[in-house]
């Protein structure tokens, strides 16, 4: 199994290394700037700033509740189909797609940005606006992604920018906590397999370039046992006790801080009564890290905890058997990192350093973790502007010289697809 994974790193190591000597050339974004035509894209992305706001607000008054995300779909498929986008389509988990044709199908690079938010279905999504401050839940989180998206197509129709390559505008589903990234899980395992040779999502705001993904693994345990009276019945194995094994077994984890490895024993809960040996106790867990060893390692541990809860639980009493455990994966976001050495990562910073952006790099859980972890050249960036209080219901976005974060994912957005 190692040697395998092996071998396919490797593999993956080399075919990038091709990728790299064809196409992407960091270097060159300064020359490209000079460029009238994309000087020309440039100016329509600062000129209609104002455009992108009215969509910023537009999008963000559509609600799109976890695993809700139609609606809003449908209002960036009609966008991009309004847009000139090509084959704009929506796919099996609802991920709304549409190309934009160059001189060639690759390479294939893929913007993205999520539609949904953390919010649920009653929430009031009414963005209000005073002076250069926008309110609402979802404004720049990720609704700004959305609107710098849509400012790009703009951008390069309007200068008609031609590329190279092809580049392919994404709408997706499931970003946010148990979405658990089921829209890039569908986009790279299905949708468009093999299809993607770049990819950058817009999420959020500020000028981040995200190049490390943090790894997440999320685990519902539940104990479960006959229960019964805690007189009549005593001498019964309980699910509680297991569960409070467990929890001591985890609270005692030594983690390593580089790469920096967390866990936590996020919510629990079981019994009936004070006066019963409970039938059943549950627990649900995160562990985080960005090195994909590092949290196997914790999730191996996590495994051996909880096994040894139970049996431990069960030889006190001297039955075998009578709990039981079952471990659920109710969250798995992979981990790794986009070498900062890497084409892309030196592109990202190029096109910062030739708008004279204070671009830095950053490390989070996005939708670019899946393809890094697939090893597929990804980041994410911001979409600018100053964003406050993001996935709270004060959400707020500064709009004072956001079209500079339009700018910076327009002219990256060129950069790769050359
Ligand atoms: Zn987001």
């Amino acid at each position: 199994m190692a040697l395998t994974r092996m071998v396919v790193l490797a593999f993956a190591i080399l075919l990038s290394g091709t990728r790299a000597t064809n196409g992407q050339q960091p270097a060159a974004v300064a020359t490209l700037v000079q460029d009238p035509v994309v000087k020309a894209a440039l100016a329509v992305a600062k000129d209609t700033e104002a455009r992108t706001i009215e969509d910023q607000i537009r999008f963000c008054e559509v609600p799109a509740p976890p695993f809700k995300e139609a609606a809003r779909g449908e209002v960036l498929r009609r966008e991009f189909a309004g847009l000139g986008l090509q084959n704009v389509r929506v796919d099996r988990v609802g991920n709304v797609l549409g190309d934009r044709p160059g001189g060639a199908a690759r390479p294939r690079v893929v913007i993205a940005a999520h539609l949904d938010t953390v919010f649920p279905e009653e929430t009031n999504v009414k963005v209000s606006r005073e002076g250069s401050t926008l309110r609402g839940p979802g404004i720049g989180d990720d609704c700004r992604g959305l609107a710098v998206m849509t400012a790009i197509i703009r951008s390069m129709r309007e200068a008609n920018v031609q590329t190279a390559g092809t580049v392919t505008f994404v709408a997706n589903v499931g970003e946010e906590g148990l979405g658990d990234l089921r829209g890039m899980k569908a986009l790279f395992g299905e949708t468009m397999k093999g299809q993607i040779d770049r990819f950058v999502s817009i999420d959020g705001t500020g000028l981040h370039v995200t190049t490390v993904a943090v790894g997440s693994h999320r685990y519902r345990v539940t104990f479960k046992g006959p229960g019964g009276h805690s007189y009549g019945a005593f001498g019964l194995a309980s699910p509680i006790h297991a569960l409070g094994r467990a929890v001591a077994k985890i609270a005692e984890f030594q983690v390593p801080q580089h790469p920096r490895t967390t866990f936590t024993v996020g919510r629990i809960g079981g019994g009936t009564s004070v006066n019963s040996i409970a039938f059943d106790a549950w627990m649900e867990v995160d562990m985080r890290s960005p090195s994909p060893s590092a949290l196997a390692n914790l999730d191996a541990r996590f495994q051996d905890a909880v096994d040894a809860a139970a049996r431990e639980e069960n030889s006190r009493w001297g039955k075998p058997g009578v709990i039981t455990v079952v471990k659920e994966l109710v969250g798995d976001r992979p981990a790794g990192e986009a070498p900062e050495g890497s084409p892309i990562v030196q592109t990202a910073l190029a096109v910062g350093r030739t708008l004279g952006l204070p671009v830095g790099l950053g490390e989070g859980s996005t939708d670019a973790n899946i393809p890094i972890s697939l090893n597929i050249p990804a980041i994410t960036i911001g979409g600018g502007g100053r964003g406050a209080d993001a996935h709270a219901l004060t959400e707020s976005f500064d709009t004072t010289d956001a079209w500079k974060g339009a700018q910076n994912a327009l002219l990256l957005t060129i950069a790769l697809a050359r």
